[in-house]
């Protein structure tokens, strides 16, 4: 039954015809094949008529400006604001969700915040955020609004971020981190096993997304593992993703572990102990990769920069804030001239901690004290 709703038809690129009527998604590699009014397993692509159609463009579960660590980007100008916002659904599904109740979302539950691409991008600029993230939720599935979002946002000198797991198909994958500046990619463990149980979606397709962006573009991207007790924390499994990364990506790729929280449909599996994050960080570490971080723990050594040159400390990170800076204004370090790979500006931004709510009114942005996505 269709209930596309009028203003939900935005016009959808990377689909085709099929022999049988049906109508084949090519977004991602679940290319889900619909009939006349049926939604893919994203939830908010979906068929209308002889088209496919996005049912969030120009939507939003809500904006923030959080720090540009939180992504997390630990070499893109590091210390800036990024004006940070998603939609609704998602094209896997894992059991480990922590953002559940956005990715999970029918979209009319959460979608309560409209902005046009040139809304969004003047917001940026006017609340002091060197770049724009898309977050929250996958980008990918709202690509074309994701997109004019990154034009609008390159017309005022702003840069786009995507937070993605990297489920995305080769023709939508060109076309959309074409438009984009940075990423962090979510690689959620390293077996198939793991993402055939725990997410319904293939290891080889995110491995080739990464490879795509280390050899086909200038995206500068870090890698994020969620480390789930028992799940994907094996010596074996992190031995084998670091060995991959640091032959296929090279040592200077920033991996970050981070620390899971029970959630979602895995309620029952217990935190991640710092142990574990400490162990996974020696062994990518021994594997030579040169810039491999802890997060969602307070942890000063595993959350800060360090000089592969002479180990010299280059960006102090207490959770967020930066507390020490050691780069020259070439973004070298100041102690051998080590230069530091990644975006860095002379100077470090200066937001902090801080997480701060944005609501738009009269076509303005203004800071929050409600609470957002
Ligand atoms: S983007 Fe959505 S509709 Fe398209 S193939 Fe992926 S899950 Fe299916």
């Amino acid at each position: 039954m269709d209930d596309i709703a009028s203003d939900e038809r935005f016009p959808a690129r990377h689909w085709h015809g099929l022999a049988d009527g049906r109508i084949q998604c090519d977004v991602c590699p679940r290319y889900c094949k619909l009939h006349d009014g049926q939604r893919g397993l994203c939830f908010v692509r979906a068929r209308a008529g002889d088209r496919m159609v996005l049912t969030t463009y120009g939507r939003s579960s809500g904006f923030c400006v959080d720090p540009i660590e939180k992504k997390p980007l630990n070499h893109f100008l590091p210390g800036s604001a990024v004006f940070s916002f998603g939609t609704a659904g998602c094209n896997l599904t894992c059991k480990f969700c922590q953002n559940w109740d956005i990715s999970k979302a029918r979209a009319a539950d959460r979608l309560n915040s409209p902005a046009t691409p040139e809304l969004i991008a003047a917001a940026a600029r006017q609340l002091g955020c060197r770049s724009v993230a898309f977050t929250y939720n996958d980008p990918v599935i709202f690509l074309e609004y994701a997109i004019d979002v990154a034009k609008a946002c390159r017309a005022v000198g702003i840069k786009t971020v995507a937070v993605t797991a990297g489920y995305v198909a080769p023709e939508a994958r060109a076309e959309f981190f074409a438009h984009m500046d940075a990423a962090n990619v979510d690689l959620k463990g390293f077996t198939e096993r793991f993402y055939r149980d725990l997410c319904s979606g293939k290891l080889d397709a995110v491995l080739d997304t990464l490879v795509y962006l280390k050899r086909e573009t200038s995206v500068w991207f870090e890698i994020t593992t969620l480390l789930i007790p028992g799940e994907n924390d094996s010596d074996d499994e992190l031995d084998a993703l670091s060995r991959w990364v640091a032959a296929e990506l090279g040592r200077d790729v920033p991996l970050h572990f981070t620390a899971f929280h029970p959630d979602w449909k895995m309620r029952d599996t217990p935190q991640t102990p710092a142990a574990t994050l400490a162990r996974a960080r020696a062994i990518a570490r021994r594997h030579g990769l040169r810039y491999v971080y802890v997060g969602n723990v307070r942890d000063r050594d595993g959350a800060s920069t360090w000089c592969c040159g002479c180990g010299a400390l280059l960006i102090g990170r207490d959770q967020y804030a930066l507390f020490a800076w050691g780069l020259d204004e070439s973004g070298r370090c100041c102690n051998c001239g080590t230069a530091l790979p990644g975006v860095v500006e002379a100077s470090p931004g200066a937001w902090g901690n801080r997480r701060q709510p944005v609501v738009f009114r009269a076509a303005a942005a203004v800071p929050s004290g409600a609470g957002c996505a």
